[in-house]
C-alpha cells in the first residue's frame, strides 16, 4: 500500500533528502507538489515549537499526514543564539554570509565556542496524534570560513570528531552524521520501522 505524506517544505534539496531514504511505499509531496501556496507562520518561540505550528497548519487545511522541520544553529556562548533566528540572524534578507559575519563578530574574543545544530521533525498522523523527532550535533565554531559545500552556518561548524567543516564535507559525509538525517532516522525508525 501506498503511503502519502505531505512536507511542509518547498525546499527542493530536503525532500530529496528524504525521499533518497524512505522506501519507496511512502510518497512525499512538497507544498510544490500540491499547489499549496500559503506562507506557513512560524511565529513560536523554540524549534520544536515551530516544527509543531508548521505541521499543525498544514494539518488543519488538508486533514493529510504530514510532517514539518524546523532547525537552527545553537551557540552556547551565546545562550542559543541565533537559535529561531538562524536564517534571518542578520536581517530578514536571509543572507548567509551576513549571518555568518554576525556569528563571528559576536564571538570575537570568545574562548567557548561550542554549538549545536538542532532539527526537530514534528509529524501529525491521519488521526491528528502528534510526534516529534530531535536530531542534535554538536560541534564548533572556526574564526574563519572554510570550504564551499553545504550551505548556511556550514562553512564555520566543523562537528565533534571531525577536522574538517560541514562545507569541506561531500553531501554523503555530512548526510551520514548531521543534525537533519539524525532527526529523520529516528522518524523513519517510526513510519517505516520495516526498513531499518
Ligand atoms: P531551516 O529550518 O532549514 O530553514 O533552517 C534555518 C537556518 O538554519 C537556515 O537558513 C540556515 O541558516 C541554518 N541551517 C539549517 N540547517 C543547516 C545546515 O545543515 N548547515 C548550515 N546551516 C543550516
Amino acid at each position: 500500500m501506498k503511503h502519502t505524506l505531505i512536507f511542509a517544505t518547498s525546499n527542493h534539496n530536503k525532500v530529496k533528502e528524504i525521499r533518497g531514504l524512505l522506501p519507496s511505499n511512502f510518497d512525499v509531496k512538497s507544498l510544490a507538489d500540491i499547489g499549496f501556496d500559503e506562507d506557513i507562520p512560524e511565529t513560536s518561540p523554540t524549534i520544536h515549537e515551530n516544527a509543531i505550528q508548521k505541521a499543525k497548519y498544514l494539518f488543519e487545511r488538508l486533514h493529510l499526514p504530514c510532517f514539518a522541520e524546523d532547525t537552527g544553529l545553537e551557540v552556547k556562548a551565546l545562550n542559543g543564539e541565533p537559535g529561531i533566528y538562524s536564517a534571518r540572524y542578520a536581517g530578514a534578507d536571509r543572507n548567509p554570509e551576513k549571518n555568518m559575519e554576525k556569528l563571528l563578530s559576536k564571538l570575537k574574543g570568545t574562548n567557548d565556542r561550542s554549538a549545536r545544530f538542532k532539527t526537530v521533525i514534528a509529524y501529525i498522523d491521519d488521526q491528528g496524534s502528534v510526534s516529534t523527532f530531535e536530531g542534535i550535533v554538536t560541534g564548533t565554531i572556526i574564526s574563519e570560513k572554510r570550504g564551499k559545500m553545504g550551505f548556511g552556518y556550514d562553512p564555520i561548524f566543523i562537528p565533534d570528531g571531525f577536522d574538517q567543516s560541514f562545507a569541506q564535507m561531500t553531501l554523503a559525509q555530512k548526510a551520514n552524521i548531521s543534525h537533519r538525517s539524525r532527526a529523520l532516522k529516528k522518524f523513519l525508525a517510526q513510519i517505516a520501522p520495516s526498513n531499518q
